[in-house]
C-alpha cells in the first residue's frame, strides 16, 4: 500500500539525518499520523536510524498540531496536559536552581513550549528572561494570553534569531516532532552563546516504536484494514547511540544523560507485561482527508482562525483551576516528588550501559 502524500521526489531521496547515507531505504511499517494522514516509517540501511519518509512538508507539519493538540477530549497530542500543570511548576523549580548554578541572570529559550506551563513557572522561581516558541498558533496565543510570556508561533529554524543569543535551551519532547533534526540541532548550536547548554528530554525511539510494531504485526496477521494510529506524532526515531553521534557532529558535548521513565521503557520494550492496550489502530484511509496546504506563514501571535480557540482556552483554564492544590505547590512536596520520580531515572552506568528509559534526557554544552 502507497502513503497518500503531496510530496515531491526530491524530498523522497534525502539523506538520512545521522550518518548521511543517501537515503532511507528499508519500509518498516505504516501508520496513521494524528487522524491526518498515513505515513511511512523507514529505516536507514547503514546506521538503523528510522524516520517517517518521505519528510513531512511546513503545511503537513502544521496540519498536526491543529487546536486539537492541546484538547484533552481528542485523540491526539497532550490528552492531559493540564492537569499534569503541576508537574510543570516542580520541575521549573528544579531548573531555576540549575540556572542559578550557572548565571544569576540570563536568556532562556524554550522551543515548543506548548501552553507555557515550564516558563510561567520559571518567572516565579528565577530572574532568568524567558521566551519561548512553538509551531501550534493556539498554543503560542494561550502561553501569551493566560501568561503574558514573551511566545512566539514559529519553528527554530524560521524564527532567525541572532547567533549566540541565549544562554540556556530548553527542548522537552521536542526532537522527535522536527523535521530535519540535524539542521535543527546545528540551528540551536548557532542560537546559543559559547559554553551554553542545552537540556534535551526525546524518547527512546526503540521503546517508543516498541508497541507501534506489535500492533502492526498483529493488524497484518488479522488481515484486517486498520493501521496503528499515531496520537502524538513523532516524525523520528532516535537510539541513544544515534543522539550522542548527532549532538557530537553539531558541536555539542554531553554533560549528563539519564534514562527516564524506567518502569513505562521496560514495558514498551517487552520485559514488564504491558499494562492496558493503550495502542488504537484506524481504518485505512478512513481518517485519511485532502488536505487543504495553502501553507500560512509565520505571522505574530493573534486570535487563531478556529472558531474553538476561545471555549478551549476556558476549558483548559477550568482544568488547571480543578487540579490546583495548595500542597502539591509546596516545595518539600516538590521534593518529596522529585525524589520518587529520580527512582525511576538511572544513569547508564547503573544499568550497565542498557537504556532502557522510556524517555531519554541529555543535558548537552556547545563546544
Ligand atoms: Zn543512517
Amino acid at each position: 500500500m502507497e502513503p497518500k502524500t503531496s510530496r515531491s521526489s526530491v524530498e523522497r531521496d534525502e539523506p538520512c539525518d545521522i550518518c548521511n547515507a543517501p537515503s532511507l531505504t528499508r519500509s518498516i511499517l505504516d501508520v496513521n499520523l494524528g487522524g491526518v494522514f498515513t505515513a511511512r516509517i523507514c529505516e536507514c540501511d547503514h546506521c538503523g536510524f528510522r524516520q517517517i519518509r518521505p519528510r513531512l512538508s511546513p503545511a503537513e507539519l502544521k496540519a498536526l498540531y491543529s487546536i486539537d493538540y492541546f484538547d484533552s477530549d481528542s485523540a491526539i497530542g497532550f490528552s492531559d496536559y493540564a492537569r499534569q500543570q503541576q508537574r510543570y511548576e516542580r520541575e521549573a523549580y528544579f531548573l531555576a536552581k540549575q540556572l542559578r548554578k550557572i548565571a544569576p541572570r540570563g536568556r532562556l529559550l524554550e522551543v515548543g513550549c506548548a501552553l507555557g506551563f515550564v516558563l510561567h513557572s520559571l518567572t516565579q522561581y528565577s530572574p532568568w528572561d524567558v521566551m519561548g516558541i512553538d509551531v501550534s498558533e493556539f498554543a503560542a496565543y494561550f502561553a501569551d494570553q493566560q501568561f503574558g510570556l514573551n511566545v512566539r508561533c514559529t519553528t527554530l529554524e524560521d524564527a532567525k534569531f541572532p547567533d549566540n543569543a541565549f544562554d540556556y535551551i530548553l527542548q522537552k519532547d521536542l526532537l522527535e516532532h522536527v523535521r530535519r533534526p540535524r539542521d535543527h540541532l546545528l540551528e540551536t548550536r548557532r542560537v546559543l552563546r559559547a559554553g551554553g547548554y542545552l537540556r534535551l528530554i526525546t524518547p527512546n525511539g526503540t521503546a517508543d516504536l516498541g508497541p507501534v510494531r506489535n500492533l502492526s504485526n498483529d493488524l497484518q496477521r488479522s488481515s484486517k484494514d486498520l493501521l496503528p494510529f499515531l496520537g502524538q506524532v513523532h516524525l523520528s526515531f532516535f537510539t541513544k547511540r544515534h543522539l550522542l553521534r548527532l549532538f557530537s557532529e553539531c558541536g555539542f558535548e554531553c554533560v549528563r544523560f539519564r534514562n527516564i521513565h524506567i518502569k513505562s521503557g521496560l514495558r514498551a520494550l517487552g520485559y514488564l507485561p504491558a499494562k492496558r492496550k493503550k495502542m488504537r489502530a484506524v481504518p485505512v484511509g478512513k481518517l485519511r482527508n485532502e488536505l487543504d496546504l495553502s501553507s500560512k506563514t509565520q505571522r505574530p501571535i493573534t486570535v487563531p482562525d478556529d472558531p474553538r480557540t476561545d471555549a478551549l482556552a476556558e476549558k483548559i483554564r477550568r482544568e488547571l483551576a480543578a487540579q490546583r492544590s495548595r500542597l502539591r505547590s509546596w516545595p518539600p512536596y516538590f521534593y518529596f516528588r522529585h525524589i520518587q520520580e529520580r527512582m525511576g531515572t538511572w544513569p547508564s552506568f547503573i544499568t550497565l550501559g542498557a537504556d532502557f528509559g522510556f524517555d531519554f534526557e541529555f543535558l548537552l554544552r556547545k563546544r
